[in-house]
């Protein structure tokens, strides 16, 4: 079932066309990979996706439901219950610990300290970093504090998940080692996830791919279905 979806998406800074008609289309519990060189668009079809930026022209439909349309209000309403995000650099509380930022956004949406806490281990544990609840993120290395991230990104239990070059700032075994466990729990937890990189490597994450080039989606590169092709 495809849920979200993207139509004719256009989005320009300036003079700058940074998205020129984008059509996407995600199922639910599918990981898409969004490749391309860099500046050809894919963090800005990212955000419009997310209901971040709102497209200029075109539709981003989620759930049957127009998203570009939605008031700011209404979209960071939609973006805390439905969505997650994950960016290079994990964006972690620095004064906090692992524990207390993965709880973060329970706390925010109104659960109990106790439940919060429980919720945040348990995450800890899926991602494989229970082990460093405790430390602050200037004591963790660099993977662990992108799974603490990750798992900050998907305590809420959130439909889709919004990852932007997740294993840009690791090395290739903390970024596999990353990639390995996001995709499982995804698969687990039916999560979809939009996976924007420009590396093949993390791309083969992915159970399809799509080629950006120059804001538009590179025709040759739709559907490839990295799970099947031989
Ligand atoms: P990618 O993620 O593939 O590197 P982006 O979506 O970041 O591509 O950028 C697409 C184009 O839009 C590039 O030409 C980039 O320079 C431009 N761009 C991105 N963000 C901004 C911004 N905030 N202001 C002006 N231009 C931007
Ligand atoms: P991972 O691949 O799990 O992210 P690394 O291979 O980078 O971890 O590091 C292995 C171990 O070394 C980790 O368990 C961590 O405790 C420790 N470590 C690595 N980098 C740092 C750092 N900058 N500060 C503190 N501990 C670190």
């Amino acid at each position: 079932m495809t849920f979200l979806r993207a139509r004719g998406v256009v989005k320009s800074y300036g003079p700058t066309p940074a998205l020129r008609g984008v059509d996407l289309d995600l199922a639910e519990g599918e990981t898409l990979a969004v490749t391309g060189p860099s500046g050809c668009g894919k963090s800005t079809l990212l955000h419009c996706l997310a209901g971040i930026l709102r497209p200029d022209a075109g539709e981003v439909l989620y759930g049957g439901q127009r998203l570009d349309t939605l008031s700011e209000t209404a979209r960071s309403l939609l973006r805390r219950t439905d969505f997650g995000v994950l960016f290079q650099f994990g964006q972690l509380v620095a004064e906090l610990t692992a524990a207390e930022n993965v709880a973060l956004p329970l706390l925010l949406a109104g659960k109990g300290r106790r439940e919060a806490r429980a919720a945040a281990l348990e995450w800890l544990e899926r991602l494989d970093v229970a082990d460093v609840a405790d430390s602050r993120p200037g004591e963790m290395s660099g993977g662990q504090q992108q799974r603490c991230a990750a798992a900050r990104a998907l305590v809420t239990g959130p439909k889709v998940l919004f990852a932007d070059e997740p294993t840009g700032a690791l090395d290739a075994l903390a970024g596999e080692r990353l990639l390995g466990q996001l995709t499982r729990v995804a698969h687990e937890q039916r999560t979809s996830v939009v996976l924007v990189t420009h590396d093949a490597s993390v791309a083969a994450y992915a159970d399809r791919e799509v080629v950006l080039r120059d804001g538009t989606v590179d025709p040759s590169g739709l559907g490839v279905d990295l799970t099947t092709t031989p």
